[in-house]
Formats: C-alpha cells, structure tokens, sequence
C-alpha cells in the first residue's frame, strides 16, 4: 500500500509516562484478530492470571450489547475497574511478556486518533491522557514514524472517499471549505492579541451567522466568499466582549446537566440499579441546581453549586494556552464534527467544542472549591481537562438527540456565549480593560 499523506498537530508533545490512567478508566474494545492473538498467549498458564481465570480463557474478555444491538468484546477488568491484564506495577502484562505489537490495537493507538480531511489523514490526541493534557513528552513530530505505522494498520485504502462533514444540518459542502472553516477557527482561536473569551465569542458569532444563511442560492466557490466574509467581519461586530448577562435559567440548568455528564467516571462494567439509581438522583441535583453537587468521580468531592459560580481570579495566560492547544488539536485534527464527533455537522460541533470549554473550566471551580479555593490551580485545570475529555466524542449520552438538542438551544438563545463571559474568564481580559 502507498504510503498514507497526514498531518501532525505539531504544537502538541507526547510519551507515554506509564502511569496506566488509560488502563484503569477505558473500556478496550478489541477485533476479532486482537482477541484470538490474545487466546494463543495461552493466559490460562500465566502465573498470575492462570488463577483468575481457572482455565478459561473466556474470562479474560466480556461482551456488551447483543441482543438487539451489535455485540461488541471488551477485555474483562479487575474489581477496581481496571484493565485484566494491568499488573500491581500499573504495566500492561502483554507488553511485558510478549511485545508492545502484541497488545490490542485500540491500546497501541491510544491516545492518538486518526480522521480524514480530504486527500490526506489528519491526526488528533485524547486529551484524556494526563501526558497530552500536561503537554508532557517528545514533540509529535518525532514519532512520525510509529504514527505512520499506526494509520497504515488502521486507515482503509478508500480513506480519500469519506465525505465531508456538513457545515449546517442539510447542508452539503466540499472538504476544501470544510478545512477553511477549520483553518478559520484555529487562527481566531490562537490570537493572542485578545482575550480568549472574545475569541470564542467572536468564533461564535460568525459561525453563528452561517448557520442562519439560506444555501438555496450560495453554492460552490460562493460558499467559501461567504465563510470568508462572515469571518472577517465579526471582528468589527464584535469589537469587545458583551457585558455580562445572566443566561436563562433554562439554559442554566442545561449547562449543569451537561457539566454532570462530562463530570463523572464511566462505570462500564457495574451498570447496578444502585449505579442507575446514583445516576438518577445526580441527574435531579444538577437540575435543581440547589444545595450540594452529588459527585460522579472519585476526584471530586460534594460543593455548594452555588461556590462554583461565585467570583473566581481569572485564569493565567499559560492556562489559557493549554485549551487554546486543546482546541486547536481537536480542530487540526477533525476532532470535533462529522464521524468522529457523532455526525455533527462543522457549526454544531464547534458550538459543543466550546461547551466543552467551559465544562471544564465549570469542572476545575469545582475541584478548587474542594480544596477550599477560588482559584484554578494548574493541576485542576489539567485533571478537569482529563474528567471530560474522556467523554467528548466517546460517550454515547453525549451523542444522544437529547444531548444534542442541549447544545442546539445554548447555541441559538445565544445563552453560549453568555456561559463563555461567565466562565471564561482570563487575565488577558482585565489587563485588555484596564
Ligand atoms: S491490554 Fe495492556 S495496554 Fe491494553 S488496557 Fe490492558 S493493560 Fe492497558
């Protein structure tokens, strides 16, 4: 096979720091081919796992869905939720006895994730991986050569045939105005000369105009003059950020449920009535919004709702660079709509990237005032960042029509941008007033 073109997020690093956070919080989905590797290990006569699982190798996978859905196998995990071949030392028990290849595929290509735009591959990170979040490791450029590797084994040879992503629900465009919008977003996003806060809700405004546009007239080349257009001009519409306004209590409470779903530990192999009935109650908590937070995370602890939406300081300049990265991964590398982000069309998928945005900076007061702070410490913010990344483009709740619609209606109240005034909110923005 030819070799596959791709793009590198290059503002990003990344090693691996061993530290097994990926195999004590995900469940690792395996193929087939994954599955009868890991039956010719012959685990039944391992030291250790031999006695887990008392001659039959059955045990060591689990199988989700089935009976009206698609069955999909999993490795089984150890009582504390963590991967079964994770040893006491927190190392994967197949790399050590056999070799990093002969680990599933999903394992070997976390935390990278590779999407189509166009003609070429494009390569995103989960930022759920404390080593992506903090940064930490060798620039992504010099593992080109292992990341070419892991797209050769997992891109298919009609890769150039994915469509692209809709700008607007029903609305059709080409890749080439697709990675416009995309480039658009990165440049705005990345101005330092402005607070972050009014990038955002610049970015906002423009892709908010075109998504009331009619396209029954605008096709082809006009399509990417109006993107241009509504880009350029939203500098001078939006000349600062709006004064701060209360969003509706609607939007209130939609945010919070929101912030509730990005907030907690996925619990995949316990889904008990008493998980269920937890889930429930935080879900009527959320709503309320009243009294104490109801924890979904062994990292957070019960707060006043009311304490997370007090006066914080404003985060530093090096804070605000770390989600600028976030973003700008996610957009580099399709991240954020069509396939990899529950079909969503280019506009609605930046609206719910923004939303991320602010759930965890939602998320990081919410750890501080745990430890009795009004400040977001850099540790909160990468921990928070590692809470709800985890979920962004994984978790089917968040792909649901329900939470769907969530993000529609922040989107078009225009109560977003007022949740990015109030949450958002950075140093740049008081030393551009003062
Ligand atoms: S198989 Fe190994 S690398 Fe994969 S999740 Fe389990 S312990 Fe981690």
């Amino acid at each position: 096979m030819a070799k596959i073109p791709f793009t590198l997020p290059t503002v990003q690093n990344w090693s691996c720091h061993n530290c097994g956070g990926c195999c004590k919080q995900h469940a690792i989905y395996i193929r087939d081919e994954d599955k009868q590797r890991i039956l010719s290990q012959q685990w039944e006569n391992d030291e250790h796992l031999g006695s887990v699982v008392k001659g039959d190798s059955s045990k060591l996978f689990h199988v989700d869905g089935g009976i009206f859905s698609k069955s999909w196998t999993r490795l089984s995990n150890q009582a504390d939720g963590s991967c079964i071949f994770l040893n006491e030392k927190g190392l994967c028990r197949i790399h050590a006895k056999f070799g990093e290849d002969a680990k599933p595929l999903a394992c070997r290509i976390y935390p990278y994730a590779f999407h189509p735009a166009g003609k070429t591959m494009t390569v995103s990170l989960r930022f759920s991986c404390p080593s992506v979040a903090a940064n930490l490791g060798k620039n992504v450029s010099e593992s080109k050569k292992d990341i070419e590797e892991l797209i050769r084994l997992t891109t298919p040879a009609n890769f150039r045939d994915s469509p692209a992503p809709a700008l607007k629900r029903g609305v059709a465009v080409d890749w080439a105005d697709v990675l416009r919008v995309s480039e658009l977003l990165e440049e705005a996003i990345g101005d330092d000369s402005v607070a972050f806060e009014l990038s955002l809700a610049r970015t906002l405004f423009w892709t908010g105009l075109l998504e009331q546009a009619s396209y029954e007239k605008i096709k082809g080349p006009r399509v990417r003059e109006l993107i241009e257009l509504v880009a350029a001009a939203s500098v001078e519409e939006l000349p600062e950020l709006p004064l701060q306004e209360e969003p509706s209590r609607i939007s209130q409470t939609s945010f919070r449920l929101l912030a509730a779903q990005y907030s907690r530990k996925e619990n995949f192999q316990q889904i008990t009535m008493s998980y269920r009935w937890k889930l429930v109650k935080a879900a009527l908590r959320f709503s309320a919004g009243k009294g104490e937070t109801l924890p979904l995370h062994p990292d957070l602890k019960a707060v006043p709702f009311a304490a997370i939406d007090e006066t914080f300081e404003p985060i530093s300049t090096d804070d605000v660079e770390l989600l600028q990265r976030l973003m700008w991964v996610k957009l580099k590398g399709m991240h954020f709509c069509g396939r990899p982000y529950y079909q969503t069309s280019v506009i609605e998928g930046y609206q719910a990237l923004v939303l991320l945005v602010v759930s965890i900076l939602y998320i990081a007061r919410w750890i501080a005032v745990g430890h009795g702070r009004r400040r977001i410490s850099r540790d909160d913010l990468i921990l928070a960042i590692t809470i709800a990344d985890h979920h962004h483009g994984y978790s089917p709740s968040l792909g649901s029509a329900s939470a769907k619609q969530r993000v529609r209606t922040l989107a078009t109240k225009g109560d977003l941008e007022k949740l990015v005034t109030r949450y958002v909110v950075t140093e740049q923005r008081f030393a551009v007033e003062d």
